[in-house]
């Protein structure tokens, strides 16, 4: 071989043997590919349930935020003033765990007090739990975020047009921002089925349940996929409405693992938001809590189909009881 061949031949060897050793990440390609987005949220801080066995909750809590740094994932999380009490005093260490939403950079919003519903209390006294609800993590956010979150407990937004106009006032006057999701998947009912598994002590359920949640998470995201092309001809960014709960600690990994895998990438709410999807009124009243892909078929004159929302497993509804 000619000395100059043989060079080049090295060169291209040296070449071969450093790709072989050294492969692009595979990341890097499935970023590329990566072209939808997802706000993710998540409600009832400090824990859905069992905020009181303070290892378990500083275990979801831990859990929670090294998956979403994992996946460079923004969240925003909503949280109930009542669950920081032992049912007169304030609990520090489960102010901490708020404190550890707000260092890992998750800005926190208002999810009332007691998780009061519309439906069921006078305005007034949901107003008055609303304010209620701003007293620590307010004093937690003070220096973070410049955005007053709100979510409605159960996503109840008024059952009447006087009810659902008052409250809309009264909250856009103390300066709030109501955070709409898209997807939902009943993750609270899986997980409250995942907590009595695990306290059974019987694995097999244990593992049926996860895998259960994370397929019908996503039959779900594909229905909302698909109302969103309804809605709009086109995909929008979703916002994902799940809980800080027992299922989250050991299964949010794989479900944002398999969102990646559809193309998704995820953003702050503030981002998702500025998609003009977000400016369709949203004319819902009523005593349900739908998807805002429901919500804004009001405004255009589309087709109620809340009825054709794939339901979760009977078995899964069945064993919660
Ligand atoms: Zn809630």
């Amino acid at each position: 071989m000619p000395r100059e061949r043989a060079s080049k031949f090295f060169v291209f060897v040296i070449f071969v043997s450093v790709v072989a050793v050294f492969p692009p990440p595979r990341h890097v390609a499935a970023q590329t590919s990566r072209s939808k987005t997802m706000a993710l949220t998540f409600d009832d801080l400090p824990k859905s349930q069992g905020t009181a066995d303070l290892e378990g909750a500083r275990r979801t809590t831990q859990s929670i935020l090294a998956i979403l740094k994992a996946h460079h994932a923004p969240a925003v999380a909503f949280v109930n003033e009542q669950k920081l009490y032992d049912g007169i005093h304030l609990v520090s260490e489960r102010v901490a765990l708020l404190r550890a939403w707000v260092d890992a950079g998750v800005p926190l919003g208002n999810h009332t007090y007691s998780h009061v519903d519309i439906n069921q209390v006078p305005l007034r006294k949901y107003e008055n739990d609303v304010i209620r609800g701003e007293k620590t993590y307010t004093r937690l956010m003070r220096g973070h975020s410049t955005v007053k979150w709100f979510r409605h407990p159960y996503t109840h937004t008024g059952p009447t047009p006087e009810i659902r106009a008052a409250l809309d006032k009264f909250l856009a006057t103390r300066g709030y921002r109501v955070a709409p999701f898209t997807i939902e998947n009943s993750d609270w009912l899986f997980s409250a089925v995942y907590v009595k598994a695990k306290e059974a002590g019987d694995g097999a359920l244990v593992s049926r349940v996860r895998d259960g949640y994370l397929d019908y998470a996503d039959a779900m995201t594909t229905w909302f996929e698909t109302l969103a092309k309804e809605d709009f001809g086109r995909d929008v960014p979703q916002i994902l409405l799940i809980h800080s709960n027992e299922l989250h600690t050991d299964a949010l990994d794989a479900l944002l693992t398999r969102l990646e895998r559809r193309g998704y990438r995820f953003v702050t709410l503030g981002d998702a938001m500025k998609d003009p999807a977000y400016r369709t009124a949203d004319e819902f009243i009523g005593t349900s809590g739908p998807s805002w892909l429901h919500r804004w078929r009001v405004a255009k004159h589309l087709p109620d189909r809340m009825r054709d929302e794939p339901d979760p497993p009977q078995w899964v509804v069945d064993l919660s009881k």
